[in-house]
């Protein structure tokens, strides 16, 4: 059955008409042509593919679909389609091209003025100008809502910046980074857009991650940063326009989530059909056939979920509470997939050569980024109570 093979065993891409399809397939070609063949090589170095960024401009994949762009319309389905094929084939390709994309193009569409989504999104659809999103902190995760510790302070017609992020995805090399910042006037979460090289921001590489190795994430220093209020995000007032960002791309790593699956169910049913032991192709054991057929379960209630959330996302009906579900599931059904990944290719399930490892150990920061499995429980908790357990 090729929809089993390929890990779309409900043929969730007939839900694309032709033109999307062809979307799709364009993105597919490049995946294998450009990033496949290299994947293994930057998780090892520990670089971004950042000499990508010209040719994923001419995809016309990037920004939100509702960005006044220039880039063509794409529907909700089409968009975590082509993020679940990008992280089928390389979840840290997926994360490069989700914290500009998603997370900081997001933020400036969903939080910027008119004049602000014109003054930069357009730079950013064509991948002139590469973006970021700095929100958690050193010492401050999951309680970023109520506990952030960077400050803004008015200063005449600007502000000043002072404080420290961590973890902020392409943080070392971006153009734009949007840093969220408490207003000590009024405790109010404010964003702000620091460009590259303003005086007193510094940027250095977290080293030895073992996770998400081909995304480089860095740690931020804000000493006294000037800003312009031209450069604080005009829509962006409390912790709940921040929440509006990360709705939509805790959608968006629900698609991946479920994609890094894919990618390792393919690589471990390719292994289990070649694979001899005992005289016979490892897939002819039972044992090996229900770790597949549970695999591909996973892999299949995971997208039926995220059909459903792109569905209601273009109705405009998608709630905090359903997109944190969606983390949470998709996530946790990706936790133990490619842990089966794994041990249906034995010893050689931890080398990079067979197509599984990075998955294996990509999948841990999918599932703590974002909000982790705990948080977004919560927040599903909270919508099923009424009460809130973690404020
Ligand atoms: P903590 O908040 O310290 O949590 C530690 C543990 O305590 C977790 O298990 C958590 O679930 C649990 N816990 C905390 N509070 C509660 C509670 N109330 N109830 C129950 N359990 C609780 N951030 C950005 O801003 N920009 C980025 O680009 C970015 N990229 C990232 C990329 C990677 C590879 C990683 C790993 C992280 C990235 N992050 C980024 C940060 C990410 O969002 C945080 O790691 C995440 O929010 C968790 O915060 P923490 O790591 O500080 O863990």
């Amino acid at each position: 059955d090729p929809g089993a093979v390929a890990g779309d065993f409900f043929h969730v891409e007939d839900l694309l008409d032709d033109a999307e399809n062809a979307v799709l397939q364009r993105i597919r070609t490049f995946l294998a042509e450009e990033v496949a063949p290299h994947a293994d090589e930057l998780w090892e170095k520990g670089e971004s593919p950042v000499h990508l960024a010209p040719r994923i401009a001419e995809l016309g994949i990037t920004g939100l679909p509702e960005d006044e762009t220039g880039t063509a319309a794409r529907s909700a389905l089409l968009n975590g389609i082509v993020g679940m094929e990008m992280s089928a084939v390389d979840p840290s390709f997926a994360t490069f091209f989700g914290v500009h994309s998603g997370l900081s193009m997001g933020s400036i569409r969903v939080c910027g003025s008119q004049e602000q989504r014109r003054r930069w999104l357009p730079a950013m659809t064509r991948w002139e100008k590469v973006g970021a999103f700095g929100l958690t902190e050193p010492l401050v995760g999951s309680g970023t809502a109520g506990g952030l510790t960077t400050t803004a302070r008015r200063d005449g017609e600007g502000w000043v910046l002072d404080g420290e992020k961590k973890w902020i995805g392409n943080g070392t090399f971006a153009d734009l980074v949007v840093v969220w910042a408490r207003d000590v006037a009024d405790d109010s979460v404010k964003g702000f857009v620091v460009e590259k090289g303003q005086a007193g921001f510094s940027a250095s590489v977290l080293e030895g991650k073992i996770s998400l190795r081909g995304v480089q994430n860095a740690h931020l220093v804000l000493d006294g940063v000037r800003v312009e209020e031209g450069n604080r995000l005009q829509g962006a007032n409390s912790f709940r326009d921040t929440a509006q960002v990360l709705k939509v791309t805790r959608g968006g790593v629900a698609w991946s989530a479920t994609g890094c699956a894919v990618g390792a169910y393919r690589a471990a049913r390719g292994y289990a059909v070649q694979r001899e032991q005992f005289g016979k192709p490892i897939a002819s054991f039972q044992l090996v056939q229900d770790k597949l057929s549970t695999m591909l379960g996973n892999i299949t209630a995971a997208q039926a979920m995220c059909v459903r959330m792109a569905q209601l996302t273009e109705a405009g009906r998608l709630t905090d509470a359903q997109a944190a579900l969606a983390k949470m599931f998709c996530t946790s059904r990706m936790r133990e997939t490619v842990a089966l990944a794994r041990e249906v290719l034995g010893g050689n399930g931890i080398l990079l050569e067979h197509g599984v490892a990075r998955f294996f150990a990509d999948a841990e920061a999918l599932y703590s980024y974002e909000g982790t499995r705990d948080m977004n429980s919560l927040i599903t908790g909270r919508a099923a109570t009424g009460i809130s357990a973690f404020v």
